[in-house]
């Protein structure tokens, strides 16, 4: 195999060790003889493994007693309609900042009244809208810390009047996070902390009731909490999958360790576009995600855009096209995306500026 830098959006690259273990997994489970895609979800070494997971969650973003963590189906785009499912009571109010936003909201908008609070669609997404007022009686704000799309992220836990629900699919376990200031974090595993097919939802337990309506059984928070997971059959294979990520992570030293990691990967490509007189960051610098990083050609290159794609993808880049509704590259620096694989972007985009500036 050729050497390649995997940039792509979600899913996501995984540390090697993780995918090594889950493949000796898929062989034999534990030395019980049973492929882990075979065995009962109602043994001992089954929940052995959700046991450790949900302690490494607990560990890693020191998630207090207060809040209690369930693994489910169904993508971060089901849970759009739990949210509203559990949490709408009469009003709720969602920070627009892009695409998966904007889905949160209108998913909530059929269940009841929900609005954009503040929207930064008049600039394409490109920033973070700040300073709007927060009514008090919200049933709750909504907000998506890292937009994925456009690379912007709230990196902040803000202290907020109403109750916080966040969906941090695409920067879980990047920094620290104060769990405390929220009532529901969630989020799809395949950004950040393993392979697609399983959610986290880290939920405050007595937040949860308070709504009037009748919830589905599998919509309610509260079945998956006093089931620990496992009311019906639990993604198996993706929650063995996230275990062992999760096992790499606390290996390297946590959420504090990758999270400067993390930081040294985006300057040294933010650095880069700053510096390269052909390519430019769209995003608001204040502003800008540590996990995606968007930029195109700069005014007088577009013409090259076509040009660095193919250049690139001779270096062995790979998923760095930007979304079609920004344009340009994208390239996203999940944690187990490499400083190496960073420095080889930067290269390349160098080599680039040599022949072509
Ligand atoms: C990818 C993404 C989603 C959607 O996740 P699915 O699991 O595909 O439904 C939602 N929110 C954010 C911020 C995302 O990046």
């Amino acid at each position: 195999m050729k050497p390649v830098h995997v940039f792509n959006a979600g899913p996501c690259l995984l540390p090697q060790e993780a995918i090594d273990r889950s493949i000796e997994a898929l062989k034999d489970f534990k030395g019980t003889g049973v492929s882990v895609l075979s065995i009962s979800h109602r043994t001992k070494e089954w929940d052995e493994t959700m046991d450790e997971c949900r302690a490494l969650w607990r560990e890693l973003l020191n998630i207090p007693d207060t809040h209690e963590v369930v693994f489910l189906g169904g993508g971060a785009s089901l849970q759009f309609l739990y949210v509203a499912m559990n949490y709408l009571e009469k009003k709720a109010a969602y920070l627009d900042t892009g695409v998966w936003a904007h889905k949160a909201l209108k998913e909530a908008q059929g269940i009841g009244e929900a609005y954009a609070i503040a929207c930064s669609k008049d600039r394409n997404y490109t920033y973070i809208p700040k300073g709007y007022e927060i009514p008090t009686d919200l049933d709750y704000l909504h907000i998506t810390t890292n937009n994925t799309i456009y690379g912007t992220e709230i990196k902040e836990d803000y202290d907020c009047p109403v109750p916080l629900i966040a969906d941090m699919s695409s920067d879980i376990m990047s920094r620290r996070v104060d769990v405390s200031k929220y009532d529901l974090i969630y989020g799809g595993a395949q950004k950040n902390v393993g392979p697609a097919g399983v959610i986290f939802a880290i939920i405050r337990k007595e937040s949860l009731g308070r709504v009037s309506r009748y919830i589905p059984t599998m919509l309610d928070y509260r079945t998956h909490i006093d089931k620990l997971s496992m009311f019906n059959t639990p993604p198996v294979f993706s929650i063995f999958v996230m275990n062992e990520t999760l096992k790499w992570l606390k290996g390297i030293g946590g959420v504090d360790a990758i999270h400067a990691l993390d930081v040294k990967k985006a300057e040294l490509l933010y650095g880069e576009i700053d510096r390269n007189p052909l390519f430019v960051g769209t995003a608001e610098k204040e502003d800008r995600s540590l996990m995606n990083v968007c930029f195109v050609m700069a005014p007088g290159y577009e013409h090259l855009q076509d040009a660095f794609m193919g250049f690139a993808k001779e270096r062995g880049m790979i998923g760095i096209k930007g979304h079609r509704s920004v344009g340009g590259f994208r390239a996203s620096l999940y944690n187990a995306c490499s400083l190496e694989d960073v420095q080889a972007l930067v290269d390349c985009m160098k080599e680039f500026e040599k022949t072509n500036g």
